[in-house]
């Protein structure tokens, strides 16, 4: 059968009144700026003073578009006759974000917590150069970073937690057995001193 002249513009009107009473899903960005959500990959901000120069997040990059550069520092022995220590001082680390599929292997195996993921994701560049993010640029997206959330009131305490609760009730302990001690040498030296006094109250 025929189909009936002005039928599909019929249901293209239909269509159109119909999602015409809806509330729209799409974003006006940039004037709206986007709700993400709490993990959101969009940059990876460099802690430098946590990064040792292991170089394993460069080794597990599938992209290799991690670079980084270090040289070796000795420092003397602690003690004499001890041996000299030696550390890896960074010198470049950089990201190339034109290469990265933002995979985060790296964040997952950094073992130092020197790399972490913001949800920033505005730094569109026209020279793709620009892209490759070096050090300060990485350091500088740390403040982006969210906090992370918080524990599950039901989630074991994490051990460096327990340690620093350990550490500060045997502290607190031991301040209170110090307070105690004093409380109980006082009452012994106060009437020596009240009989002192009143010796000299008695003669002015
Ligand atoms: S997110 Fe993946 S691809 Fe990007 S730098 Fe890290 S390991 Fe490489
Ligand atoms: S894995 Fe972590 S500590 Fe090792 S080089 Fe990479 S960022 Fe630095």
């Amino acid at each position: 059968m025929p189909p009936i002249p002005g039928s599909g513009l019929a249901k293209g009107l239909a269509v159109t009144l119909r999602t015409m009473t809806k509330k729209t899903v799409t974003a006006q960005y940039p004037d709206t700026q986007p709700e993400l959500p709490p993990r959101s990959r969009g940059v990876i901000g460099l802690f430098e003073e946590n990064c040792t120069v292991c170089m394993l997040c460069a080794r597990e990059c599938p992209d290799w578009c991690i670079y980084i550069d270090s040289h070796k520092e000795t420092s003397p022995p602690a003690a004499p006759g001890g041996r000299e220590r030696s550390r890896n001082v960074l010198d470049r680390f950089a990201i190339d974000f034109s290469l990265c599929m933002y995979c985060g292997i790296c964040i997952e195996v950094c073992p130092f917590d020197a790399l972490f993921w913001s949800p920033e994701f505005e730094y569109a560049e026209t020279d793709i150069h620009e892209l490759t993010h070096e050090r300060d640029k990485l350091r500088e997206w740390m403040w982006t970073v969210p906090e992370p959330p918080a524990l599950d009131p039901a989630a074991e305490e994490p051990k460096e937690i327990a340690a620093a609760r350990k550490a500060a009730d045997k502290l607190a302990a031991q301040r209170a057995k110090e307070q105690q001690e004093q409380q109980r040498q006082q009452p012994e030296e106060q009437p020596e001193e009240q009989g002192e006094k009143g010796e000299k109250g008695g003669n002015p």
